[in-house]
């Protein structure tokens, strides 16, 4: 099919009076300027961008969204936060994750995120068992993936520990916990099935020995090009914790002792001193950095001036949900630094658009983060594309080169018309064909998970 667009974002630049050229494999086949679009050509109703991908999700967490912003008896923090996430996801079996996956996919495409890695940790049955099928939980991640048509990336976390030094791990994480033989027989059965673009993740340093993580890099090893993300500094205590264990803070011991390249996806990364800043961006690794999320949490503020001047590679990622919207994702990581700096476009050189160099940094690391060809308008991209709405009146009559800015910056709520993944439209004018029985089913799970 070909697509015929009066503004396309190509890796390039802005250009006009596009012709996208797609293969029936899903896949683009060619771009070209034409000052008369082909007669079998579709027009866009809008300027065309590539999707964006959310290289970190918790899909499960999507319910939890709005039912933890109570004071409590003493200051909150993402420690008591992690405390009632764990109460809250007793609840959650097979079927609820099933359905709250599903209407997160759906939401994320909406937004304009078309491939998402899901970092997912909840295996075992409320007892701590695995379910008959030692993968049930990652194979209705699969499912509502295809449900709602956004590429998966999973990534099955191997979890086995409460603490750095192999503590052992807390009841309230008896879903999540395997021995390596366990999760090698996971990874493995769903490395045959090929059904998704597979990763692997060790949850973090509180939760691998270094013997563990040495051999989950292993088992990544045994397949070409498998992504392997990791969090990492989230919060001060994390990095107290591990100086006390090691030495070292986290980054600074993955930097030297796990071999980080750009293969790996280094999710947070907020706590980092000037050395390490360097050294991570120098690795070629890709940072997912989560500014809803890490504002609901209060993480801290990511060094992004120095970490982008060091030429770091950087991708967005819903983590919690608190946000389902790439625009604003990328509105948070500038705006973070301009209430830590009083001063404005804060990322940019001199007369560049900020939310262009953001949108372009975020697709380039985020492609890479997730392990897919994607994240561009040009010849072997899987053809993931966004038509941006310009009957929003935050769009209305702006040029190209100003609609990204207008995008991030301004008031939108409907920044996205259409949207394809693979070649096939699966959002148009902002729905989809399934939304209605995605959220009747969504709304019926949410009805017993809060009874
Ligand atoms: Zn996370």
């Amino acid at each position: 099919m070909k697509l015929f667009a009066r503004d396309a974002l190509l890796p390039t630049g802005w250009a006009h009076d596009v012709v996208v050229d797609i293969g029936t494999d899903g896949a683009i086949r060619g771009t070209e300027i034409a000052f008369t679009a082909p007669t079998d050509a579709e027009h866009v109703q809008g300027a065309l961008v590539p999707g964006m991908p959310n290289v970190h999700s918790h899909a499960f967490q999507r319910a939890l969204a709005g039912l933890t912003e109570r004071g409590g008896p003493s200051a909150d923090n993402f420690w008591t936060w992690r405390t009632e996430m764990y109460r809250f996801l007793e609840r959650i079996g097979p079927d609820e994750h099933e359905a709250i996956a599903t209407q997160l996919f759906l939401e994320m495409l909406k937004a304009g995120y078309t491939s998402v890695a899901e970092f997912h940790y909840l295996h075992h049955d409320p007892a701590g068992r695995p379910y008959s099928n030692r993968a049930e939980m990652a194979l209705r991640v699969r499912d509502a993936a295809a449900a709602a048509g956004i590429h998966l990336t999973l990534l099955p976390v191997f979890y086995a520990h409460s603490d750095f030094g192999g503590a052992p791990p807390l009841p309230a994480q008896r879903r999540f916990v395997h021995d390596l033989e366990a999760f090698r027989s996971l990874f493995e059965g769903l490395t045959r099935q090929r059904a998704e673009t597979l990763g692997i993740a060790p949850h973090s340093l509180r939760a691998v020995t270094p013997a563990e993580l040495a051999a989950l890099i292993e088992m990544a090893r045994t397949r070409p090009d498998t992504p392997i993300h990791i969090h990492a500094a989230e919060q001060r205590k994390e990095v107290d914790d591990c100086i006390a264990w090691s030495g070292a803070r986290p980054v600074q011991w993955l930097l030297d002792h796990a071999g980080v390249d750009a293969h790996w996806c280094v999710v947070h990364a907020t706590h980092m001193n000037a050395d390490e800043t360097r050294r991570l961006a120098a690795s070629g690794a890709v940072v997912g950095l989560c500014p809803t999320t890490e504002a609901d949490l209060g993480d801290g503020v990511f060094p992004a001036v120095n970490y982008l001047a060091a030429g770091g590679r950087i991708g967005i990622g819903g983590d919690s949900h608190v946000g389902v919207d790439p625009f604003l994702e990328l509105r948070m990581i500038e705006g973070a630094q301009r209430l830590a700096r009083e001063k404005r476009n804060v990322l940019v050189r001199d007369g560049e658009s900020t939310g262009l160099t953001l949108y372009l940094a975020a697709l380039e690391g985020g492609a890479r983060a997730v392990g897919q060809p994607v994240g561009a308008i040009a010849a072997g991209r899987r053809a993931d594309l966004l038509v941006l709405d310009g009957d929003d009146p935050v769009l209305a009559e702006q040029s190209a080169a100003n609609l990204l800015d207008a995008a991030i910056f301004g008031p939108s709520r409907r920044t996205v018309r259409d949207v394809m993944v693979g070649g096939r439209w699966v959002i148009g004018e902002g729905h989809h064909a399934d939304e209605e029985a995605i959220l009747l089913r969504y709304r019926q799970t949410m009805k017993r998970l809060l009874r």
